[in-house]
């Protein structure tokens, strides 16, 4: 099962993703835990990346793909896995595309979860990631068990810099012009879910445990 998911910086693309990959047991790529992850091991990708990141601004094109392509590439994705922030420009999905074609498969479910922009930036300001495995958690609607503390690696917890009011209104602009076009280019290949992404985050895995069966 091959599966994407859409939608706006904030929207539970991230939460539900691990849920996803936990109950069918396929990998969660994240590319944005990818780069951050370089970033802290101070690779030149991470010292490219950074820059565009820090202003909430999509990294080029070209030093995400092949990155992505490689991966899904692994042994561990050949029963499929679940993208998590990738594909975000139209030339991304096209790219995805034409390498998933070359191998004569394609993408199963592009899973939109949909959250109106008034309700991102208040969200945003109450997530907390955890800096050594990603999870993502959130001050009341996610709390860990304790304080600042990982419930699932022991890992700190920090706001993320491109999660402050200005930067996250920014990149609601940068999803609207460059990543919004994806739900129609996945709706014409007949493979958009759409999810309310408003309500409880065990209501949406519900939601999208009913599309992918159980
Ligand atoms: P969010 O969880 O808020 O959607 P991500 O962790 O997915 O954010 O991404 C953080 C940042 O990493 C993005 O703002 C962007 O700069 C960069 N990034 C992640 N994935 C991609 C991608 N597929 N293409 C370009 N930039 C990306
Ligand atoms: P994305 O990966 O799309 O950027 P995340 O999965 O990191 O989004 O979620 C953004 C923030 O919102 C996190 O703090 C998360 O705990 C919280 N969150 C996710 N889904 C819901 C939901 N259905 N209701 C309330 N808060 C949520
Ligand atoms: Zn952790």
């Amino acid at each position: 099962m091959k599966i994407i998911m859409l939608g706006a910086p904030g929207a539970g693309k991230g939460t539900q993703a691990k849920k996803i990959a936990a109950k069918y047991d396929i990998p969660h790529i994240s590319t944005g835990d990818i780069f951050r992850a370089n970033i802290k091991n101070g690779t030149e990708l991470g010292k490219k990346a950074k820059t565009f990141m820090d202003q909430g601004l999509l990294v080029p094109d070209e030093l995400v793909v092949d990155l992505v392509v490689d991966r899904v590439n692994q042994e561990d994705c050949s029963k499929g896995y679940v993208l998590d922030g990738f594909p975000r420009t139209i030339p991304q999905a096209e790219a995805l595309d034409a390498a998933l074609a070359k191998m004569n498969q394609k993408m199963d479910y592009a899973i939109n979860v949909e959250v109106p922009d008034e309700n991102i930036v208040q969200r945003m300001s109450g997530r907390r990631a955890c800096v050594d495995c990603g999870t993502t958690y959130h001050i009341v609607y996610a709390p860990t068990k304790q304080e600042g503390i990982c419930d699932n690696c022991g890992g700190n917890l920090i706001l993320r810099d491109d999660d402050k009011p200005e930067t996250v209104q920014k990149r609601l602009g940068v999803y609207h012009d460059q990543t919004q076009p994806l739900i129609e280019y996945y709706t014409d290949k007949n493979i958009l879910v759409e999810v309310d992404g408003t309500i409880d985050i065990n209501d949406v895995f519900a939601e999208i445990v009913k599309v992918l069966g159980e």
